[in-house]
């Protein structure tokens, strides 16, 4: 019997997880389908139920779903507890397990570059408090970091972040020049610098000169806070990389196969 499992959202029509996971499918030869599923926020539940019932193993979940699927799944994973969204579902015999993979996907494309990159001899800086912030955050704590310091443009999110994460998150509501000073890692989690618009306002001069910095937006692949990190000769990560894997734990829980992520598929989703 053919598995299905597809990735729902609104508007979908954008996403790249049909072809991600389209390539692991034809990659691995499998009797499996991927498809995108556009739902309203008003469907959301129901149309969920009726995927379900149409034999569905799981989802992909993405905006503006993200805090819906967390109270529609009955069992958690530990870090999609802590991050307070899901943006995978499993529908295993008698219930639906809910996950959230941007964390392990962001690591792991730092990693996959740096492998021996770790937290603890500095601060960390994060730019933002939305969704994929809390998703970072919680990753650069399992890394790691004894202080992670974050600064979004609305402080209260900033400080509502950081009490749910505990005393090792600061929410700083001074200037992103202050969440750098001497910190060995910078990341940006809003969509400032995405499709080239707007520029990050923030003197990277302040961070250890061994310091990563990183930005999850992906298109452009290097964006303007990159291309100063890179000509200030900073070592860099591009946000292409989390999108492939926070998508790897999702494959191998529906389809039983664990997919890897290559330089041909990177090649894939640019095209
Ligand atoms: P979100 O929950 O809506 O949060 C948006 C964040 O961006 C907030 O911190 C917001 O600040 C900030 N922001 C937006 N416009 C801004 C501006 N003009 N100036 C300063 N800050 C601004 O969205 P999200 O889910 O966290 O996603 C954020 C970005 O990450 C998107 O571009 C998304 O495509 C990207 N993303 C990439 C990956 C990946 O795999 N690479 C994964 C997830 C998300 P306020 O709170 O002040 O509004």
């Amino acid at each position: 019997m053919t598995l299905k499992a597809g990735v729902v959202g609104w508007p979908i029509a954008q996403s790249k997880s049909p072809r991600i996971h389209g390539y692991w499918i034809k990659q691995h030869r499998l009797d499996a389908t991927y498809e995108p599923i556009a739902l309203s926020e008003d469907e959301f539940e129901t149309g969920i139920r009726d995927l379900i019932s149409e034999g569905f193993k799981g989802l992909n979940v993405t905006i503006p779903h993200k805090e819906a699927a967390f109270r529609l799944a009955d069992k958690l994973s530990d870090r999609a507890q802590a991050i307070g969204a899901v943006n995978t579902l499993v529908f295993r015999e008698d219930h639906i397990f809910g996950d959230n993979t941007d964390g392990i996907g962001f690591s792991a494309n730092i990693k996959a570059k740096y492998p021996s990159w770790k937290g603890g001899n500095a601060p960390a800086a994060v730019f933002g408090a939305g969704g994929a912030a809390r998703g970072i955050v919680w990753a650069l704590l399992e890394i790691g970091y004894n202080e992670v310091r974050v600064f979004n443009r609305t402080v209260s999110r900033s400080i509502e972040l950081a009490s749910s994460f505990g005393d090792r998150v600061h929410a700083i509501s001074g200037s992103l020049d202050e969440i750098c000073k001497d910190a060995d890692f910078f990341v940006n989690t809003t969509s400032v610098g995405m499709n080239g618009k707007g520029s990050i306002d923030v003197d990277l001069m302040h961070l250890k000169p061994d310091a990563i910095v990183s930005d999850i937006v992906y298109s452009p692949l290097e964006t303007d806070l990159l291309r100063r990190a890179r000509l200030s000769n900073f070592r860099t990560v591009d946000g292409l990389g989390m999108l492939l894997h926070q998508a790897v734990p999702g494959f191998e829980a529906w389809f039983d196969t664990k997919p890897v992520v290559t330089d041909e598929l990177r090649q894939l989703v640019l095209s």
